[in-house]
């Protein structure tokens, strides 16, 4: 009796080590483990082209007015001339840059410019302006997308259109000639600061000129200057800033503009 007692209970024990083994296996993968229902991205209507803005756009420039920008040094209305649906920088002494009243942090960026026809000069004083991707103070403080008559030619490769000036050359060159409008479509990352200043994490920049891609998730340096090393400054949110370069022929001109916030 007692040796069938034993046996039972060896039994018993090694059923319950085995089934508390089976337990802990894990269950085999199944497709829907893998599959996410929440969250659901919004619903987006694509305008009728690639460069019509979509229907969540902010569109800061329509052709119409100004009323989306301000003067990058005092904030006072924007005195660019608007005209046939485009903007023109101007060359009215002390006018310079202007910038959005809105700030952005991260963003889809999409706007079109173009060199006059009669576009003089060479080197960077040859239809040289900007987008900075977040203006940090008034003039060309910030993070320049340069825009430059980069058709044939020669400046510093750092500095051509496409550039993140002095910091990143552009992939290639797909410029069109002057008299003709191009395209930037901009994915811009802001930068993120700890409480003391230092770089949480660096900007990054992706850029598509006239279709074609110019810088892939470029990780910057800092803010882009033109004497000296890159250095970051801490800033939340920022305007987008177009520059007053000054020293062209003939004023560069812009449209279609607009942005998408990522969040
Ligand atoms: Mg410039």
């Amino acid at each position: 009796m007692r040796t069938h007692c034993l046996k039972f209970l060896a039994f018993a024990t090694l059923f319950s080590v085995a089934a508390s083994l089976s337990a802990q296996q894990p269950a085999a993968p199944k497709h829907e483990d893998t599959e996410v229902y929440e969250p659901v991205p919004p619903v987006v209507t694509p305008g009728a082209s690639n460069a019509a803005p979509p229907s969540d756009a902010i569109v800061l420039f329509d052709g119409k007015n100004l009323d989306e920008w301000v003067s990058a040094q005092d904030k006072s209305p924007a005195k660019w001339a608007v005209a046939d649906g485009v903007m023109t920088v101007s060359k009215v002494p002390g006018v310079g840059n202007i910038e959005t009243k809105r700030s952005f942090k991260d963003y889809q960026l999409h706007v079109e410019w173009k060199i006059p026809t009669n576009i003089t000069g060479s080197d960077q004083a040859r239809g040289n302006s900007g987008v900075f991707l977040a203006s940090t103070g008034p003039k060309d403080a910030g993070y320049e997308l340069q825009v430059l008559d980069s058709y044939n030619n020669k400046t510093y490769v750092n500095g051509q259109a496409g550039s993140i000036y002095k910091q990143a050359i552009p992939l290639a060159n797909p410029n069109r000639k002057p008299g003709e409008w191009q395209s930037y479509d901009v994915v811009w990352t802001a930068p993120r600061f700890n409480d003391d200043g230092s770089v949480k994490t660096p900007a990054y920049v992706t850029v598509f000129f006239n279709g074609i891609v110019v810088q892939n998730h470029f990780e910057l340096k800092g803010e882009t200057l033109y004497v000296g090393k890159p250095v970051y400054k801490k800033y939340d949110t920022a305007p987008i800033k177009l520059q007053a370069h000054g020293d062209h022929s003939e004023p560069i001109s812009f449209r279609n503009i607009w942005v998408r916030e990522l969040h």
